[in-house]
């Protein structure tokens, strides 16, 4: 089964409540788990997981290499290219690969072929262990400003058993948790489609109740159950549970404002290493996720 971690709203805890949840989740020697952070702006799992690298891969996307020779400059390319990535001009094809999405429409389309494809780096993704959790993360290069290409990388790596599990049932002891970038753009729904269960994390603000409201409805498009994880819950007001309560939307967990947490959080540990009754919580939010889909 495949969980993925979201919000609305950056800064609400959503890494930290992924993170809790894989390390409570993998304390049972009976489930294999899967970690994957596709936060790949700003990929920050790997503080608190700790995990042991072993492998690190180059992600490409295929840009466009011009042939001066074959081109006729009939500007067929310039006019399929969406993104304004080609420009053509009397006797020069201009190509800005920071705007081209490696699409391939105007490989496809020259009628003359005097189009062909170079990789062009985007970002690395690594793989390795945090104990017995296999960790997958990805990190966008600086300037980069497509995040999905990376993220549909790391997502291939969801080992098949994972998917639907071993005995094709959704609920099954092989686990993917995915940590979604914040917000409702691409990037997050790259991560978060196909997901059997998304977790939506926010705080009980204003700012926590406009992105989530955002966020719900990205989900009920995407047709994916979901659930709230209220954190920070002893700030600001009860808007957000009445937002729940009215809309039936399930409040799986509370989490107040606390400094212990604050300051383990700010040491790079995890909640459910310092105060062991979390650990009991987050195996619960597993239940009641189980027990909806
Ligand atoms: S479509 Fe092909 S032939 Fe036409 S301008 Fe572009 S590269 Fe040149
Ligand atoms: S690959 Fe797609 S995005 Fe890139 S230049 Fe060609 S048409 Fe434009």
């Amino acid at each position: 089964m495949i969980i993925s971690v979201a919000s609305g709203k950056g800064g609400t805890g959503k890494t930290t409540i992924a993170v809790n949840l894989v390390l409570a989740l993998a304390k049972d020697k009976e489930k294999n788990v899967q970690f994957l952070d596709c936060d790949v702006e700003e990929p920050n799992a790997h503080i608190f997981l700790k995990p042991i690298i072993t492998s690190s891969e180059s992600v490409e996307i295929p840009v466009p290499k011009i042939d001066d020779e074959k081109c006729n400059y009939c500007g067929k390319c310039a006019e399929v290219c969406v993104f304004n990535a080609i420009a053509v001009t009397k006797n020069k094809v201009l190509v800005f690969p920071e705007l081209c999405h490696g699409c391939g429409a105007c490989t496809l389309f020259c009628p003359e072929k005097a189009i062909s494809e170079q990789g062009k780096e985007i970002g690395i993704l690594e793989e390795g262990k945090a104990g017995s959790i296999s960790f997958i993360d990805g990190c966008l290069n600086i300037g980069e400003p497509m995040a999905p290409p990376i993220i549909r990388e790391i997502k291939r790596k969801i080992k098949k058993d994972y998917v639907n599990g071993k005995d094709n049932s959704i609920i099954s002891n092989h686990i993917t948790l995915i940590d979604a970038p914040p917000g409702t753009s691409c990037p997050v729904i790259e991560s978060i489609k196909d997901s059997d269960y998304t977790i939506l994390v926010t705080e009980p603000t204003p700012f926590g109740l406009h992105d989530l409201i955002l966020a719900v409805e990205v989900l009920q498009k995407l047709k994916i159950p979901y659930g709230v994880v209220l954190n920070k819950c002893n700030i600001g007001d009860h808007k957000v549970e009445k937002y729940c309560k009215k809309n039936d939307i399930p409040l799986l967990l509370s989490i107040p404002l606390d400094k212990e947490i604050a300051v383990a959080y700010s040491q790079g540990i995890p909640i459910v290493k310092i105060n062991s009754s979390y650990e009991q919580k987050f195996i619960q939010l597993f239940q009641k996720i189980v027990q909806i889909i």
